[in-house]
């Protein structure tokens, strides 16, 4: 059973068809990269599976539940967003446990997920800070904080690392692969960028004009492009 599965997926703003019909399979573990340029739907893919977004025509499933009608925080994933959406009144450790304050845990157990996490990402010094007084490569790793704390099933991540320099960019691709392999949790990450699909990416999904051109592992793709959208698209970087 895959872990992630959408079938037959569209969606409508208005009149404009932007999701057009898009089936893709994620297995158990996976981490799955959403590439494609600017505008060709990623985000509101992404978005109807955390339920920000309804889904238009067509199911989304996860763990063999299907989640059309759930609503978001019923659902088993959490989501990183480019521009972090930490709470800025908020010390580190705060932005860690708030999801879990909202889900009614004990202070126990949040203050014991919160200092595994903070372990996991490097942040155990840091708890006591504000978001201001972080680096951004460190307010990054409390967003991914904030969401290793719920242990979702689904990790989903909307270009995560785009507003980073370039530098900063390259070594945080490194800590959230090495990251992912430590956890192993099936993760959906969008990006434009085709060197971090490339490198980060278990499975590639090539988006282009709210359709999915192909998908497979890395160097199938870079291989064997099935058209030359995909062959233009993976072969010259940006
Ligand atoms: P990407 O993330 O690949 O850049 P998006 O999913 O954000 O693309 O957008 C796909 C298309 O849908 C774009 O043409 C965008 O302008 C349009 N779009 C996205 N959100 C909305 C919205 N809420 N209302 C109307 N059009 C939207
Ligand atoms: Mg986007």
């Amino acid at each position: 059973m895959a872990a992630v599965s959408i079938k037959g997926v569209q969606k409508y703003f208005g009149t404009t068809h932007v999701i057009r019909g898009v089936d893709v399979e994620i297995a158990d573990g996976e981490f799955t990269v959403l590439v494609g340029p600017s505008g060709c739907g990623k985000s509101t893919l992404l978005r109807m599976i955390a339920g920000l977004e309804e889904i238009g025509q067509g199911e989304i499933s996860i763990g063999g539940k299907v989640i059309n009608t759930m609503q978001p925080k019923e659902r088993d994933i959490a989501m990183v967003f480019q521009n972090y959406a930490l709470y800025p009144h908020m010390k580190v450790r705060d932005n860690m446990a708030f999801s879990m304050l909202l889900a009614k845990r004990s202070k126990a157990e949040i203050a014991e997920r919160v200092a595994k996490a903070a372990g996991i990402l490097g942040l155990t010094e840091l708890l006591d800070r504000y978001p201001r007084q972080l680096s951004g490569g460190q307010r990054q790793r409390v967003a991914m904080g904030r969401c290793i704390v719920r242990d979702p099933q689904v990790f989903l991540f909307d270009e995560p690392l785009s507003n980073l320099d370039a530098k900063l960019r390259v070594a945080m691709r490194t800590e959230l692969k090495e990251l992912h392999q430590r956890l192993r949790t099936t993760s959906i990450y969008v990006t434009h960028d085709q060197i971090e699909a490339m490198t980060m990416a278990d499975q590639i999904v090539v988006m282009h004009d709210g359709i999915v051109e192909q998908r497979g592992r890395p160097l199938e793709l870079y291989d064997n492009p099935a058209n030359i959208f995909v062959a233009g698209f993976i072969g010259s970087p940006a």
